[in-house]
């Protein structure tokens, strides 16, 4: 059971469209409870009291509040599995949805919500802020705000974004293409191998031709399991033996991703490929993904990724780590078929990597 709020913001006509917010935590929905002096999350009851903006939107809004507001650095697989379950229920009564959700695991969240909901036709816009609402120089209040005039933006009976998308700081980007990328200013998230689906000014311009193309034919398909069973291995100079068979050899490991340099590059040591190969050989799936935000990893360019190429090492392309690792964990889950997952590993499933 979630708390549900609806919100009237005392509308002049019939409204045009319908929003439903789920609300999750973070630092956007913080305010500051002075009599114990610190932050506490805020009760959706008093939303127009903080945002009194909303009274002028023309679309209706409803709040599920999740039962345990969370800092995003507790999500868990869990949790997106119950979001998408909250999208599916309300799937047919809501034009639109706006997960409110704090901006450290936000790409992650976003990332598995774009393989989890398979078929999706209708807005999914994740926001959140980098001060909390209660504070006067808040961000939460234009994120907020032009995250649900983005959700529920129509063109000719259509939304306008039909997928997963991060809404930050004037930008909305494909969800599974960003990445938090900043702590302390406002633009928390960038997305460098795919241009952004929107700009807010005087304005929103939406950049249509990037934006996934609304689908009569599809129709929405929860997948309800993700594979927890994997690891992100960051390569560095100097990384030993003991560390990369330590990890290789985690009992139950399925799937790991490992975090090459430059275009997909990697030592050439002997013992190293061959720890890599016989965990390949034992079934492991290792995609390799760039450390570099931009770019993409192009197995076979230099000797030092032909290698990792030749042990049977899955091209991430410009998957960013965040795409990926939650991609893996929905192909571990899914897919019983190695070579299938592999190719479809390699391959983009709903635009989270370049071909
Ligand atoms: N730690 C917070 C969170 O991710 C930060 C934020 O919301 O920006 O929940």
């Amino acid at each position: 059971m979630y708390q549900t709020v609806h919100i009237n913001p005392a509308l002049p006509n019939k409204p045009r469209s319908s929003v439903l917010v789920i609300y999750t935590g973070g630092t956007l929905g913080m305010v500051y409870d002075r009599l114990n002096d610190q932050l506490v999350p805020f009760d959706f009851e008093q939303i127009l009291d903080r945002v009194p903006e909303i009274r002028r939107l023309d679309f209706e809004l409803t709040v599920v509040t999740l039962n345990e507001l969370i800092d995003s650095s507790n999500m868990k697989p869990d949790h997106w599995i119950d979001l998408g379950r909250i999208i599916r229920k309300n799937y047919v009564d809501f034009d639109s949805f706006v997960i409110l959700h704090g901006t450290d695991t936000m790409a992650y969240t976003a990332s598995a919500l774009s393989f989890l909901l398979e078929g999706l036709n209708k807005p999914v816009i994740l926001t959140g802020a980098q001060l909390p609402i209660g504070v006067a120089r808040t961000d939460a209040r234009e994120n907020f705000i032009t995250a649900l005039e983005i959700a529920a933006a129509q063109e000719n009976g259509r939304p306008m974004v039909p997928e997963v998308c991060i809404y930050f700081n004037s930008l909305l980007l494909r969800g599974n293409r960003a990445k938090k990328k900043e702590s302390v200013h406002f633009n928390a998230f960038h997305s460098e191998n795919y241009p952004h689906l929107a700009m807010a000014g005087v304005s929103i311009e939406y950049n249509t031709p990037f934006i996934r193309s609304y689908d009569p034919e599809a129709h929405l398909v929860l997948h309800e399991e993700m594979e927890t069973q994997v690891m992100v291995l960051p390569l560095f100079p100097g990384i030993n033996r003991q560390v990369i068979g330590a990890i290789l050899g985690i009992p139950g490991l399925r799937g790991l991703i490992l975090e090459t340099y430059g275009a997909g590059n990697a030592p050439t040591d002997t013992w190293f490929l061959n720890a890599l190969k016989s965990a390949v050989d034992r079934g492991l799936i290792i995609a390799n993904v760039s450390q570099c935000d931009g770019g993409r990893v192009t197995q076979g360019r230099y000797q030092t990724s032909k290698l990792l190429q030749q042990i049977g090492v899955v091209s991430g392309g410009d998957l960013t780590v965040e795409a990926a690792v939650t991609k893996l964990m929905f192909l571990l889950a899914g897919e019983p078929d190695p070579d299938r997952l592999k190719k479809r590993l390699a391959e983009p499933i709903c635009g989270e990597m370049s071909v």
